[in-house]
């Protein structure tokens, strides 16, 4: 079955205690995985999402006490973009006014009510009113009622020079369809894909070229439902648009490659299995530090940099 969706979303945050109460106090997120970056095993490499994990639920980030703020331009991710449930902009609204989170007064985007705000670090972020998903199966906290409780990923936006090549990359790589322009933006569709399956290129034109740090997005994940699926993908990149992609790197969550898309953003593609349940049980994901087997020996050197985080 194919499933070309958004994956994940991977971002640079401040100081990851601050990261860890934003997205499951604030948002409600599950914390689905608590690990280190495997290419820089000092810092965190934390997971939020629904209950599982699933893909299309999932944004990550390396947590950085010291980064410095990264600036939103052209070649970025412009915005996250959650579900919820139709009837809940004004409880988020509320909801965000009390935490003191700065947001914009919700605005129509493809007939779509839109909330958009920002986290501590200004990485832009928005929820999208979706009817008919109150029943969705939610992960909820305390404090936030499923009837309201984020269900996963709506879209990314794209901010781009020029669309085309990108849009190319998502329609015949990733099985997107031009679905609708509105200004300055062009709306991709993944099939019925309901997690993720939205990507807005946003080409407004004259903006500088983004500059990576805290509160930018570090890449952006696309789905492939097998090993070989992504392999088919990789070689489609290279026949057909020129572009290679790295070698396949185990994730452990995940099998991962990497490339550049023609407008610079990191697009990475992902196989949805093994999933988080591969390595701790699913009903207490998140809990426990847990390091790929190629870091263990180094457990204690690790947790001893690592700030406490709870
Ligand atoms: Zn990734």
């Amino acid at each position: 079955m194919v499933q070309n969706a958004i994956h994940h979303i991977t971002a640079i945050a401040g100081p990851a205690q601050r990261n860890l109460d934003f997205y499951t106090r604030v948002l409600g997120l599950r914390l689905v995985k608590k690990t280190v970056n495997f290419d820089d095993p000092g810092t965190y490499h934390l997971y939020y999402g629904d209950e599982a994990g699933q893909p299309g639920t999932i944004l990550t980030f390396f947590p950085w006490a010291q980064a410095a703020p990264g600036r939103l331009g052209v070649g970025e991710t412009q915005e996250t973009v959650f579900r919820v449930p139709e009837g809940s902009i004004g409880y988020w609204t509320q909801r965000l006014n009390e935490k003191g989170v700065v947001n914009e007064a919700p605005r129509t985007r493809f007939g779509e009510t839109v909330l958009a705000f920002e986290d501590p670090d200004g990485m832009r972020l928005a929820l999208v009113a979706v009817p008919g998903i109150e029943n969705e199966p939610a992960w909820t906290t305390g404090d936030i009622p499923a009837d309201h409780a984020i269900r996963g990923f709506h879209s990314a936006s794209l901010l781009v020079e020029n669309a085309a090549p990108t849009g190319a990359i998502l329609t015949d790589i990733f099985g997107f369809t031009e679905i609708g322009r509105e200004g300055s933006r062009i709306r991709y569709k993944a099939g019925d894909m309901a997690l993720g399956g939205i990507i807005d290129l946003n080409a407004p034109g004259g903006l500088p070229r983004g500059r990576s740090g805290a509160g930018t997005v570090h890449h952006i994940a696309f789905r492939a439902a097998s090993d070989t699926v992504q392999a088919d993908m990789v070689k489609k990149l290279m026949q057909n648009h020129g572009i290679r992609a790295t070698e396949q790197k185990n994730r452990d969550y995940f099998r991962a490659v990497y490339f550049r898309e023609p407008n610079g953003i990191l697009f990475e593609i992902a196989t949805d299995d093994p999933g988080f349940a591969v390595d701790e049980p699913a009903s207490s994901l998140g809990q426990a530090l847990k390091l790929p087997r190629f870091l263990e020996s180094k457990r204690e050197r690790i947790k001893a940099v690592l700030p406490k985080i709870a």
